[in-house]
């Protein structure tokens, strides 16, 4: 991608620049051109590509200036080197600088645009026309937009769309890592269907929301029981409770501020608590029968944030900013104190994707090395719960997201020289369901690098680099993928598991 930028800027004084002003910023014009702007950019760069003060004009009490620049000391960051010189000079004549005005920027791309690319649609790009090769685009944006680096950031953003674009919506790369081969099935029908007809589960009265009778709770909690014995307790992970509402502070840090919006359960608060604030409300449920909904819409703010989506994020909060002491670690930790709520939208099935679920989540930080370790450790735990303990037909495979291939996570260097980098990524565990023959994602297993630790600053005492991983346990997923081989008969249940679980328990009798 061939980039060019175009920036018409105004520097207003607080009096007329006078005539005898102007060698003074002649001078520095060239100085900046030649010396200044140079500062930083590689030796043999092309001269087109470092940025320059194309024209200039004094008109009354504003200094006009005409910045263009290829990928070099970009107009934005040229005008702010300027500035800090023609300050102190025009200084001199008693002139101070007031005001930065953006009159104009544009940007060019020139390069390979895929078939069905969309340009960002963003109150700062207030034109933009792609024509072959060709993509412009006039911004609209003020000097503070400048300093914080938007235009940059939506060069990048342009080149991420490009690149997603070239994963042909494809949402990840896929590699099997391992394959249990066939099990005994004793089962051939949908899970769901049979637990609803035994009753132990019924339709909760949000969309993809269960009541779990006593005998699915049975389930999820023997499967509980196992990871605490088999897992979370021989690696030495310790409980925590994190928080399920999330404010937009923390997506904003752990990244998911970029893309998770279409399936977030938004959360509001009231304006007030003043009950004489609400009366109404209640009064026309008193009186219809009715909630009125739209008249709520107009009495709450927000969205403050939304309701746990992925478990982990809630936590780093309790670390942010700090440096661990090196003795603590690799701390370990899980959390299962709560729901994850999601939209799936048309996508809910049974019990098995839903938009309200249970998820045992385990969550660990060091450095890489222990980060990775854990993550072997953790691997093969799995393996043998799968294997000798579930007895189910599964597999794993490495998947890499394509916003990680995005961020250029994948290809990390790593500072330990070990080889951690490339193993960063998320590895899913998938169970084969007979009834759909298809495989369902029961769980995962991520390295995170340093994502994590990097949004929330977060540092090791040694000054090693820090990562993290986690790995989410869906309870409603172990069980839709244990019932879908096993069936419901107890009898058909692998001794061990069958014994954890106890006799199915029947608590209601309906007439
Ligand atoms: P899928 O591709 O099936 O939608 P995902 O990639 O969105 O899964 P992750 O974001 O990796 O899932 O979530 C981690 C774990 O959380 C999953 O392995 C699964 O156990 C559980 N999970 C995610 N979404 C749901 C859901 N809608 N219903 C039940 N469990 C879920
Ligand atoms: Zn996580
Ligand atoms: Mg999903």
């Amino acid at each position: 991608m061939y980039t060019r930028f175009g920036l018409k800027a105004g520097l207003q004084f607080s009096a007329e620049i006078p005539d005898e002003a102007r060698p003074a910023v002649e001078n520095l014009v060239r100085e900046a051109n030649t010396v200044l702007f140079r500062k930083g950019v590689p030796k043999d760069a092309d001269e087109r590509e470092v940025g320059r003060i194309a024209g200039w004009q004094a008109e009354g009490n504003r200094l006009l200036l005409d910045l263009e620049s290829g990928t070099y000391t970009r107009v934005h960051d040229a005008l702010f080197r300027f500035r800090k010189q023609i300050a102190p000079t025009l200084g001199k004549f008693r002139l101070g600088l007031r005001v930065i005005e953006v009159l104009d920027y544009t940007v060019e791309m020139k390069g390979e645009f895929p078939e069905g690319l969309r340009i960002p649609a963003l109150p700062f790009i207030k034109e933009s026309s792609l024509a072959g090769d060709t993509l412009r685009m006039r911004l609209d944006l003020t000097a503070a937009d400048l300093e914080n680096k938007v235009p940059d950031r939506i060069v990048r953003l342009v080149e991420e769309k490009i690149q997603a674009a070239g994963y042909g919506g494809k949402a990840e790369h896929w590699d099997l890592v391992f394959e249990s081969g066939k099990k005994p099935r004793t089962f051939e029908g949908d899970p769901t269907e049979e637990m609803i007809r035994r009753g132990w589960v019924r339709h909760a009265l949000s969309r993809g929301q269960w009541i779990h009778g006593p005998q699915s709770t049975q389930l999820f909690r023997a499967f509980e029981k196992i990871v605490m014995k088999e897992i979370i307790e021989p690696l030495g992970f310790t409980e925590m409770i994190f928080p399920k509402l999330v404010p937009w502070e923390v997506w904003k840090k752990s990244g998911h501020a970029k893309g998770v919006y279409p399936e977030i359960y938004y959360v509001c608060t009231p304006k007030t608590r003043d009950p004489a604030y609400w009366e109404d409300i209640g009064d026309y449920f008193k009186v219809t029968g009715e909630v009125w909904v739209d008249e709520i819409r107009k009495r709450i703010d927000g969205p403050i944030g939304g309701l746990c989506y992925a478990q982990c994020p809630s936590f780093w909060p309790f670390i942010q900013g700090e440096t661990l002491a090196n003795d603590c670690l690799p701390a370990r930790i899980f959390d299962r104190s709560g729901t994850s709520h999601r939209y799936e939208s048309g996508g809910i099935h049974g019990i098995e994707r839903v938009d309200e679920f249970h998820r045992i989540e385990i969550l660990w930080l060091g450095t890489p090395e222990q980060t990775v370790e854990i993550a072997d450790r953790l691997h093969e735990a799995y393996v043998r719960v799968f294997e000798d303990i579930l007895e189910l037909e599964w597999r794993c495979a490495r998947v890499t997201p394509w916003f990680m291939a995005q961020e250029g996570m994948i290809e990390t260097e790593d500072s330990c020289g070990c080889g951690c980098g490339s193993r960063i990524g998320t590895t899913d565990y998938e169970a084969y369901l007979p009834y759909s023959e298809s495989w369902l994602e029961f769980q995962n297993v991520s390295i995170n690098g340093d994502k994590y630790p990097s949004g929330f600053n977060v540092k090791i005492q040694s000054g090693a680099e820090c990562w993290s991983g986690c790995s989410g346990i869906g309870l409603e997923r172990w069980t839709a993928a244990f019932l879908a081989q096993k069936g419901l008969d107890c009898e058909n249940w692998p001794e061990c598991v069958a014994e954890i679980i106890g006799e199915p328990k029947e608590l209601f009798r309906f007439l």
